[in-house]
């Protein structure tokens, strides 16, 4: 039969919004759809998929790859052969990916962001989306995808009938890795999650030293700071405080962004909010297609010009 196999995520017992991309992949892929899931009950909209594959194992079981490989291994030996193996993009994901690749010789293409179903091409970008390259599987393999967040899952839609439930048990479990816990990151005052208005600042800040007059200017404007990645590998703000795929995902009111070029990491952390704002002095900086308002200009122009303002 011919189908596409889903690895969902699950994390501490929740089905992450991520899988609604590798959903929404299968759609555009028109492919009937299995999910393999850990045990456990998970909220989400099961009619999205065909099938739903149970696995007797928890979900620590799912993040070592070379179980994912076996347990894939083993689906293929009942179920036969899928067209596609569906992982998310993620850290877990691209693992255990390049183990299932690597070991049955599949063709693998990671961080897939968009599918043309006329001439069967996957994209991908290079350079913050600033080339794309397109790619085809070829021959009768079945094919790995990892799949980029936020890319298919406005595809994921329900299907017209329920789906029947299986369950594999006796998982092949290997002993070269164990997982150990999960560790939380520390928690600080501030939540950039709950902030109606967050003022994020990019590598366009320049250098540390600027950083307090941004906060000064986000005191005045009852707003919380944030930042693109480099702002915070760098140590200017701390690590709760980044915005972005390795970050934190935020829905404020306001999201104000200044000197932040719009890389689709940080993008997809933020491009929810009700009202976004880019300051850059670049005008093609990428920021600007997802901007509700956009200024071209010098950042501390425009900080020293609201201060002034609101002050005055
Ligand atoms: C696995 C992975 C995970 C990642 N996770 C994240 C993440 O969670 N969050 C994240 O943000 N990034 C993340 N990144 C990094 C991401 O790819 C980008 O490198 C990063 O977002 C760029 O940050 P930036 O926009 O601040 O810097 P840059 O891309 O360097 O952009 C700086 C911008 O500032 C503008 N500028 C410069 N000076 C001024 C000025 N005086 N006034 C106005 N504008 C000015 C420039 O025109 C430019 O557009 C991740 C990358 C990888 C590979």
């Amino acid at each position: 039969m011919s189908y596409a196999l889903i690895v969902a995520e699950v994390r501490r017992g929740i089905f992450e919004e991520r899988n609604l991309d590798s959903i929404g992949i299968c759609a555009q892929l028109g492919k009937e759809t299995a999910m393999l899931l850990p045990e456990g009950q998970y909220s989400f909209n099961e009619k999205m998929v065909d099938s739903i594959v149970k696995v007797k194992a928890g979900e620590e079981v799912f993040l070592n790859p070379l179980n994912m490989a076996a347990i894939i291994g083993k689906i293929a030996e009942t179920r036969g052969k899928p067209d596609f193996i569906v992982f998310t993009h993620s850290s877990s994901g691209t693992e255990a990916a390049a183990y299932t690749a690597g070991i049955f010789g599949f063709p693998v293409i990671t961080d897939v962001s968009g599918y043309d179903k006329e001439r069967g091409v996957f994209r991908k970008s290079y350079y913050s989306d600033k080339l794309f390259g397109e790619f085809k599987t070829i021959g009768e393999s079945a094919a790995v995808l990892t799949v980029r967040s936020g890319s298919f899952k406005e595809f994921a839609a329900e299907k017209s009938a329920a789906p029947n439930e299986v369950s594999v048990e006796d998982v092949p479990v290997s002993d070269s890795r164990t997982f150990v816990e999960y560790v939380e990151e520390e928690k600080t005052d501030i939540d950039i999650t709950k902030a109606d208005f967050l003022l994020s600042v990019g590598r366009g800040v320049g250098n540390k030293d600027e950083i307090p007059a941004y906060e000064e200017l986000a005191g005045i404007m009852k707003a919380v700071i944030s930042g693109s990645r480099p702002v915070i590998d760098k140590m200017w703000l701390p690590k709760a405080r980044q915005v972005g795929t390795s970050g934190k995902t935020v829905k404020p009111k306001v999201y104000l962004a200044m000197g932040i070029s719009g890389a689709f990491q940080h993008i997809a952390g933020m491009k929810d909010a009700d009202c976004i704002i880019a300051i850059n002095k670049d005008a093609e900086a990428p920021i600007f297609q997802y901007a509700h308002f956009g200024v071209v200009a010098d950042m501390h122009k425009v900080r020293d010009a609201l201060k002034g303002i609101l002050k005055g």
